[in-house]
């Protein structure tokens, strides 16, 4: 009897794993129905050797004698089914096509599996008893033999020959490898040992454990989702910033050419009239595909904190300077107070700053049609750890926001009441890059508003204090004594014949001597004929960009022209990284005149 008691306790826990893997939710991949296939086939396995023990007790009868050897040969049929599934396991885990491809792999070896089931069944099976225990001889069992030694050197052989490939799911495998390699060593030395469908049970198992078991399959399958939905998150938010930067350059034109027209003395009103309304476009354009920039650099973790000087009060006059022109002939009345506590220099990265008072004044002036904006700032100042906790709040009365909508404010591509909106422009992106920006410099933005009455947008931020003595101003009206400036040489270089016209018309006001270069190459050589006081040089340039251009300039010997690095990526943090590469100073494109004529005046001596 003892001979039953080791398939018994296989029954028990075939079955336990059985329930336990059929019960649980799974996901239908093809490497788990092969995984189920091994489960059954080693559950009917035990459960014939059982019946086969128990036959045997006492000694085989003449009835046996004849059932015996079928009922073997049809629990050979799991042995082959449950070999074969492993092979084609190992394979589906370690061959990257073998999946897709699983039914022209796996044809051959279910005629084999179909060519040896037949011959074993007209082959023949010799019944032995040894103590109340039997075993089987014969051609069929020696066929079921081979075929599962096959079975087993093709699953060491697709290992070892994909060797790179291994990952932490194999080493059940190779586990498993080196019991099924000790079974048929022991089957073979000692048939009388019946163990085999507990040692396959143990084999289930420790499939389940390790690479099987249900729930961490479909964790693993959710990582994949996850994977797959992020990196086609990445090629979106890619393929957004590749467009924005290559509107920026035909922007670029539109901008520069309107902004010529407006200067030209022989136009009439209405025209001029048609080429301000081009520019307000243009800027409105340039903003969302900034904002769609700004955004992708967020995603792509690409925004770095550039901590500068500043003057808060110069800086928060301008933003009021900006906004006023933004709220235009609304019945609206617009208060700045600044708290005296403010430190006169403070350190933080101001563009970021900058940007995100901006992005709330111009939400309140665009969603208010009449009544108050307030913009203030307050500040606490920590001066024992030099730290200056800026407290600002833009409260409007303008059209408020539902409670239930808050949620969504900071969401990014989110406008509320898309009816109502149909008037106002904008992409629902300010406040997702606004909060973005405060939480990247460790602030904390939040909302406090009304339907139909106002909101309240509130901005902490940490800056550093670097003086409490207020500086003098220095943001004057930049304007330029062209007198000194007039004949100057100048050099732009462009790989765009249009933004080379741009520029000239730009530069003409200004009665430079303007040469141009078309690539990084023309440029070398007319810096190495002739002198210039200045040069613009554009970035991207094919062949030779910008930076190379710049360096292979320092190299002719006594060169110390000013270069200007001229962009269309408009990155925050780029100026650094300009000057960095040697660049003596950047202006981004669409050229802000007001930028511009302070590089002209920093770098030509043109100042009053
Ligand atoms: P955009 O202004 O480009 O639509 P934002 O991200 O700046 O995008 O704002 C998202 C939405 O939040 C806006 O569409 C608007 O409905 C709402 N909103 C933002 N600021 C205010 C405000 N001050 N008052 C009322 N609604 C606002």
């Amino acid at each position: 009897m003892s001979g039953v008691l080791l398939p018994a306790c296989a029954i028990f826990f075939s079955s336990l794993l059985a329930l336990v893997y059929f019960l649980k939710e799974r996901i239908s991949l093809l490497e788990n129905k092969m995984y189920s296939v091994m489960i059954i086939s080693i559950l009917f396995d035990s459960i014939l050797v059982t019946l086969l023990q128990s036959f045997a007790y006492g000694g085989v009868t003449p009835i046996e004698k004849m059932v015996v050897p079928i009922l073997n040969k049809i629990d050979y049929i799991f042995y082959i089914a449950f070999f074969s599934c492993l092979f084609f396991y190992t394979m589906i885990i370690t061959i990257p096509n073998f999946k897709n491809n699983f039914k022209k792999y796996a044809t051959p070896f279910i005629i084999l599996n179909s060519l040896a089931i037949l011959f074993m069944f007209f082959s023949k099976v010799q019944i032995i008893t040894i103590d109340g225990n039997y075993s089987v001889e014969g051609s069929a069992v020696n066929l079921v033999y081979i075929l599962c030694v096959i079975y087993t050197l093709l699953s060491i052989g697709v290992t070892l020959f994909n060797i790179k490939r291994i990952d932490k799911r194999h080493i059940p495998i190779f586990a498993m490898i080196g019991i099924m390699i000790i079974i048929l060593i022991i089957f073979k030395i000692n048939p009388y040992l019946i163990f085999i469908s507990a040692a396959l049970t143990f084999i289930n198992y420790i499939m389940f454990f390790t690479i099987e078991n249900p729930d961490v399959k479909m964790i693993e399958q959710l990582n994949l989702a996850k994977d797959a939905a992020e990196k086609a998150n990445h090629a979106k938010t890619e393929f957004l910033s590749n467009m924005s930067h290559e509107i920026r350059t035909p922007l670029n034109a539109i901008v520069g050419f309107s902004e010529c027209m407006l200067e030209a003395k022989d136009l009439s009103e209405e025209t001029k009239g048609f080429a301000q309304d081009i520019v307000d476009a243009s800027n409105n354009l340039l903003e969302i595909v900034n904002g769609i920039l700004d955004i992708s650099k967020i995603e792509a973790n690409k925004m770095e904190i550039v901590p500068k000087e500043y003057n808060p009060r110069e800086v928060f006059n301008s933003l009021s300077k900006l906004i006023i022109p933004r709220i235009g002939e609304k019945p609206i009345e617009y208060n700045m107070i600044l708290s005296e506590d403010l430190p006169g220099v403070l350190k933080g990265d101001i563009a970021k700053v900058k940007q995100i008072i901006l992005n709330i004044l111009t939400n309140a002036a665009k969603y208010t049609d009449k009544g108050e904006i307030t913009f203030n700032v307050n500040c606490i100042n920590r001066m024992e750890s030099n730290k200056c906790l800026l407290y600002i709040s833009v409260k409007d009365t303008g059209r408020g926001i539902k409670k239930e909508d808050i949620d969504k404010l900071f969401n990014k591509f989110e406008r509320l009441e898309a009816d109502k909106n149909t008037t106002v422009e904008g992409t629902g992106l300010g406040l997702a890059i606004t909060k973005s920006l405060t939480e990247m410099m460790g602030g904390r933005i939040n909302v406090v508003s009304k339907y139909n009455e106002g909101s309240t947008f509130r901005v902490y931020l940490e800056q550093e204090i670097v003086s409490m003595e207020i500086p003098e101003s220095s943001s004057e009206e930049i304007e330029i004594d062209y007198s000194a400036i007039t004949g100057k040489k100048i050099l732009i270089v462009d790989d765009s014949k249009i933004n080379l016209k741009v520029a000239c018309q730009i530069l003409k006001p200004y009665n430079f001597n303007v040469v141009t270069a078309d690539s990084g190459f023309e440029a070398l050589s007319l810096a190495k004929e002739q002198t210039f006081d200045l040069i613009l040089m554009d970035i991207m340039m094919p062949k030779m960009n910008g930076v190379e251009t710049l360096r292979q300039l320092k190299e002719i010997e006594g060169f110390n022209i000013p270069v200007i690095a001229l962009t269309a990526d408009a990155i925050e943090g780029t100026d650094e990284k300009y000057k960095s590469a040697g660049f003596n100073d950047y202006l981004s494109k669409p050229i802000d005149r007001y930028l511009l004529n302070k590089v002209l005046n920093k770098f030509l001596g043109g100042k009053k």
